[in-house]
C-alpha cells in the first residue's frame, strides 16, 4: 500500500474519531447538566414569585378598597343621618364622598388589572411548567440512552484509536507531518485524483504528477496543497 493511500485511510479514521469524541462530548455535557433544563426551572421560579408578589398587591388593593368603602359608608351615614347640619359641613362631606368614590373607582381599576395580570402570568406558569416537565422527560430518556451508549463508545474510540496509531506506525515521519501540516488547513487533506482533476479545488493536476502518484509517491496537487492519490 502507497503511502498516500494509507494517508487516507489516516484521514478516513481521523473523521471518525472525530465524530465519536464529539458525540462523547455531548453525553458527558448531558449527564453533568442541561442549560435548557436549567433556563426553563429558572422561568418557573421567576413567575412563581412574580405571583406570589402579585397576590400580595392584590390582597393589598383589596383591603384598601375595603377601607375606602367604610369611610364612605360612615361619611354618608353622618350625611344622611342629620348630624350634619351646618352647610360648609354638608359641603365638606359630599366633597369627601366623592374624592372617596373616585378613589375607590381607582382602586378598583387596580384590581381588574392585577387580576387580568394575574390570569396571564397563571397561564404562563403552567405553560412554563407543562415545558419544564417535557423537558425533564426527554433528558431522562436521552441519559437512559446516554449509558446504554457510553460503554460502546468508549470502546469505538479505543479501538479507532488502536487503528490509528498502528497505521500511524506504518508510516514514516515525512508523510505524517505532511498530513499533519495540511490537515488543519484543508479539508480533506488527503482527495483522489479523478479524471486529472484534483478532486480538492477541481483544477487539473500536471500529467507529471499525476505519473508521481500513480508510482507511489507522495506528492500534492501544485494549486491547493492537497495531498493526491492516483
Ligand atoms: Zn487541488
Amino acid at each position: 500500500m502507497s503511502d498516500s493511500q494509507r494517508l487516507f485511510d489516516l484521514q478516513e479514521l481521523d473523521n471518525r474519531l472525530e465524530l465519536l469524541r464529539t458525540e462523547r462530548a455531548a453525553v458527558d455535557r448531558r449527564a453533568a447538566d442541561d442549560p435548557e433544563q436549567k433556563a426553563l426551572s429558572r422561568r418557573v421560579q421567576e413567575l412563581r414569585a412574580s405571583l406570589s408578589q402579585l397576590a400580595s398587591r392584590l390582597r393589598q388593593e383589596e383591603l384598601d378598597v375595603e377601607e375606602l368603602r367604610e369611610r364612605a359608608a360612615s361619611h354618608e351615614r353622618a350625611l344622611y343621618g342629620g348630624s350634619v347640619r351646618h352647610p360648609a359641613e354638608l359641603e365638606r362631606y359630599q366633597h369627601e364622598i366623592r374624592m372617596l368614590r373616585e378613589r375607590i373607582a381607582a382602586a378598583e381599576e387596580r384590581e381588574l388589572a392585577a387580576m387580568e395580570e394575574q390570569e396571564q402570568l397563571e397561564a404562563d406558569l403552567r405553560a412554563a411548567e407543562a415545558r419544564a416537565g417535557d423537558r425533564s422527560a426527554e433528558l431522562a430518556r436521552l441519559r437512559a440512552e446516554d449509558a446504554r451508549r457510553r460503554p460502546g463508545l468508549d470502546q469505538e474510540l479505543r479501538a479507532a484509536e488502536a487503528e490509528r496509531a498502528g497505521l500511524a506506525a506504518q508510516l514514516g515521519p515525512a508523510p505524517l507531518r505532511l498530513y499533519a501540516a495540511t490537515a488543519p488547513r484543508r479539508r480533506p487533506a488527503v482527495v483522489r485524483i479523478e479524471a486529472g482533476v484534483c478532486s480538492g479545488c477541481r483544477l487539473p493536476v500536471a500529467h507529471r504528477v499525476v505519473e508521481e502518484a500513480r508510482a507511489g509517491r507522495l506528492v500534492t496537487c501544485e494549486n491547493c496543497e492537497r495531498i493526491l492519490i492516483p
